[in-house]
């Protein structure tokens, strides 16, 4: 039931079996799944995918497993949502939230390249898996493992929050933190998966794992009723989200599911470590890498892997590149649970905070259609706001004590800054 021919060289065009390997072995340039498009135009329609389940897999054809999924066979189709109170708010006509901060298993899009690596893995016969992450793709990694009953080495940097240590701890992986940042902690697993007969989702099945990206594009292009937006803005940490949603939705023109693809793709990163949107706004090619100090973990990268293919997106769909500040990073979390309750994390911030910077500046025109790509759940990085947050209104139990407490207004009113000591 294969749609895949095999791999391919993005950079000589080199073509590989499809077989556990990632990197071009006379050019050293990335492979990628290659498709028979052909074949997957004669069987795929939109009636086909309207009458299967509401999850990532309606599209599975144009996912490089050779039999059905295995694992996270509910991840997906998350909501696209019209944010009607945001939109006002920022001045805009036509505003959706993709909210993967509702994907299933672990509330974050990491859930649609595990499900596709795990599921790719368990095909290839690996017992094992494991991967390097900031945090999302451990905890999804975890979990997904844990399901199937494989065994899990899950490495991330010491200094990841609470929430995202204990969402990955839960299911029993073994979890490695390396006293270093992500780019240290890549850097030792690509020792260990060449000694290692593991299935190290981003790194020897990377061309199989990053493909589980593009559902997030498909959603959004059925979810518009087979229009796709004019702007979109992703968050971006190694770079693969970003390229797989514009190769998803080219992917649709190829196959007559949209007539064109009008979007102008936008990178969004934290200020602090935005190795790809600095190369976007210098005009080079050539990403400088950077130290991460960002409060977005989830994006803190400093030697984006695909950091080139993403500037490529950016540059040829015509979009642009914005950072924001921690402090715009907490506020835009706030102004998203505030006008639309949805209740994000960090990278999420970055998102809405580049979003509206965009607006301003009038990169983005306020008349036409705009998605954002919310990737992550707030609940796994709290630290992030809980300083700017009030303490909850103390009474005692009765109700003149609520009363007098009620009397001076609302929650704001009381915020202090020891507010981190009244929680912990
Ligand atoms: C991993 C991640 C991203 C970015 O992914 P890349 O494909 O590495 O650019 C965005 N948002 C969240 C919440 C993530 O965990």
């Amino acid at each position: 039931m294969s749609y895949v021919r095999g791999l391919k060289c993005r950079e000589c065009g080199r073509e590989y079996p499809k077989e556990v390997l990632f990197v071009c072995e006379y050019c050293f340039g990335s492979l990628e799944v290659n498709y028979d498009y052909g074949r997957i135009k004669k069987d795929l329609t939109k009636e086909v995918i309207l009458r299967r389940p509401k999850t990532m897999w309606r599209y599975k054809e144009l996912l490089p497993l050779d039999n059905d999924p295995t694992v996270g066979l509910n991840s997906g189709f998350t909501p696209l949502i019209p944010a009607n109170n945001l939109a006002k708010k920022l001045g805009v006509k036509e505003l959706y939230i993709k909210d993967d901060s509702v994907n299933h298993p672990t509330l974050s899009f990491k859930d649609r390249v595990v499900s596709v690596a795990i599921s790719k893995a368990r095909e290839f016969g690996f017992d094992t898996v494991a991967c390097a992450s900031t945090g999302n793709l451990a905890n999804s990694v975890s979990a997904q493992a844990a399901s199937v009953g494989l065994k899990s080495y899950i490495f991330i940097p010491a200094d990841l929050e609470l929430g995202k240590v204990v969402a990955s701890l839960i299911y029993s992986p073994c979890l490695v933190a390396v006293e270093g940042n992500y780019d240290e902690v890549n850097r030792l697993c690509s020792e260990i998966a060449s000694k290692y007969k593991w299935a190290f989702v981003n790194i020897n099945i990377r061309p199989y794992y990053a493909e589980g990206s593009k559902s997030m594009g498909y959603e959004i292009a059925e979810q518009l009723n087979w229009k796709l937006p004019l702007h979109i803005v992703v968050p971006s940490a190694g770079g693969s989200l970003i390229t797989k949603i514009w190769k998803s939705f080219n992917e649709l023109q190829k196959l007559g599911f949209v007539d064109s693809v009008p979007t102008k793709v936008y990178c969004a990163q934290g200020h602090g470590c935005s190795p790809i949107v600095t190369a976007i706004k210098e005009k080079t090619e050539i990403i400088k890498p950077v130290k991460p100090k960002t409060i977005a973990k989830s994006l803190a990268i400093g030697n984006p892997a695909d950091g080139y293919y993403a500037i490529d997106t950016v540059r040829k769909s015509g979009g642009y590149g914005e950072e924001a500040t921690d402090a715009e990073i907490v506020e835009a979390i706030k102004l998203l649970a505030k006008e639309e309750g949805i209740f994000t994390e960090t990278a999420g911030g970055v998102t809405l905070a580049v979003a509206k910077r965009l607006i301003e500046n009038k990169i983005i025109p306020k008349d036409e259609s705009i998605v954002l790509c919310i990737t992550g759940n707030g609940l796994k990085t709290q630290e992030a706001v809980i300083k700017a947050l009030p303490k909850p209104l103390k009474i005692r139990p009765n109700l003149a004590s609520f009363e007098e407490q009620i009397k001076n207004g609302t929650n704001q009113k009381i915020a202090d800054d020891k507010v981190i000591e009244y929680y912990i």
